[in-house]
């Protein structure tokens, strides 16, 4: 059920007497990569921790559906936007420390400037997310990785805000309970503050080669000149979705604007007029044809937000609801 517009509008009265701008209706299309989605009831984009704290500190309080938005890299948002407050933490949580073998990076800084950062500076570690878009956290909460690279190799711990219990804790990597795109924070209502990365001191010159080489194979690879979210499915167990898509014959196709590109077929891009509709009906024809042709029932890798059980339903996912008031990829 949405909330009134009074709701909401109690909501920015809220935020603005403990000091915190906030702005209605706010079109989320131009904060995804897919350029695509409806507008957030509430959009908030605190300036640094400690309004980000109060923010969240509120939104626990009074159960405010809450979306918490990094690069946007990864969403498909519905058209008819998001009953939630959403909060963009990148800048409020942009910042990096260096200690030692570790540096210490807000979950809202950007992973592929870190990964240039740290590799000018003799820090390997890092090269596989010069072409990744988003943030840390985003990075984090997904276990962003390749196929022989992944988050969870370089994070030692993370420091999160529990909404449960309103307490920031540090968490250690085999608390995070990593997996194949997946994390503690994809199960808990835990947002990322910042997370200490291990490194190791190496050559610049060597890892700006290998940089420049992993970018290179991947402008080769996939289709970055327009707008996407990266890969569409994940890799069933034992296959890849790109090659089942690509014997099913998915390669160019198109609802509306959002196609199949012809060089990739497990990626779907905007070619500039599409709707979030237009994408989910070409995900929904994907996943149909591979479980009608092999009997796999690809699982999306793109978080869906704003469809409601429909996206559960698609994708014959368990659809558990909301994790307290944070709206997730169950949502
Ligand atoms: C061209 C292209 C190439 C890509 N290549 C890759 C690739 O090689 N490998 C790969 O894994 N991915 C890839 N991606 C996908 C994407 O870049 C990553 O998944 C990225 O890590 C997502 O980060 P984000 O900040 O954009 O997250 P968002 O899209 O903003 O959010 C994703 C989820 O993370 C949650 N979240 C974000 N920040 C936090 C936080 N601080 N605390 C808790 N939850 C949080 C959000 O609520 C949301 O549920 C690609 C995308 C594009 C467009």
């Amino acid at each position: 059920m949405r909330h009134p517009k009074d709701w909401w509008r109690q909501c920015g009265e809220r935020l603005s007497k403990a000091g915190i701008p906030s702005r209605l209706g706010v079109s989320l299309a131009p904060y995804t990569s897919f350029h695509l989605g409806g507008p957030a009831r509430v959009f908030v984009k605190p300036t640094g921790m400690r309004d980000l704290l109060l923010v969240l500190h509120l939104a626990a309080e009074h159960e405010w559906p809450l979306l918490l938005l990094g690069g946007g890299s990864k969403l498909l948002i519905a058209d008819s936007g998001l009953d939630a407050m959403v909060v963009h933490v990148t800048a409020a949580l942009d910042f990096m420390t260096r200690a030692e073998d570790a540096i210490e990076v807000g979950a809202g800084a950007s992973i592929r400037t870190i990964a240039r950062w740290t590799s000018m500076h003799g820090l390997s570690g890092l090269e596989f997310f010069s072409g990744v878009p988003g943030s840390v956290g985003g990075a984090v909460y997904m276990n962003a990785g390749g196929r022989e690279y992944e988050m969870a190799k370089v994070v030692r711990t993370v420091t999160i805000y529990d909404l449960a219990t309103s307490r920031i804790e540090t968490l250690a990597r085999s608390e995070m309970d990593f997996g194949y795109r997946d994390s503690a924070l994809r199960h808990a209502p835990l947002i990322a503050l910042k997370t200490r990365l291990v490194l190791r001191p190496d050559d610049p010159e060597k890892t700006r080669a290998v940089m420049t080489e992993l970018l290179e194979r991947r402008r080769r690879a996939q289709p970055v000149q327009w707008p996407s979210a990266g890969s569409v499915f994940q890799n069933p167990p034992g296959f890849r979705a790109s090659a089942l898509l690509d014997q099913a014959g998915a390669r160019r196709w198109s609802v509306g604007g959002a196609e199949v590109p012809s060089f990739h077929a497990n990626f779907i891009v905007n070619r500039g007029k599409a709707c979030a509709d237009d994408v989910f009906q070409l995900m929904r024809r994907m996943h149909t044809v591979v479980r009608d042709r092999f009997a796999i029932r690809l699982r999306p890798e793109i978080i869906g937000l704003g469809f409601g059980s429909l996206w559960a339903e698609t994708f014959e996912l368990p659809f558990p609801g909301r994790l307290g008031t944070l709206v997730r990829d169950r949502d």
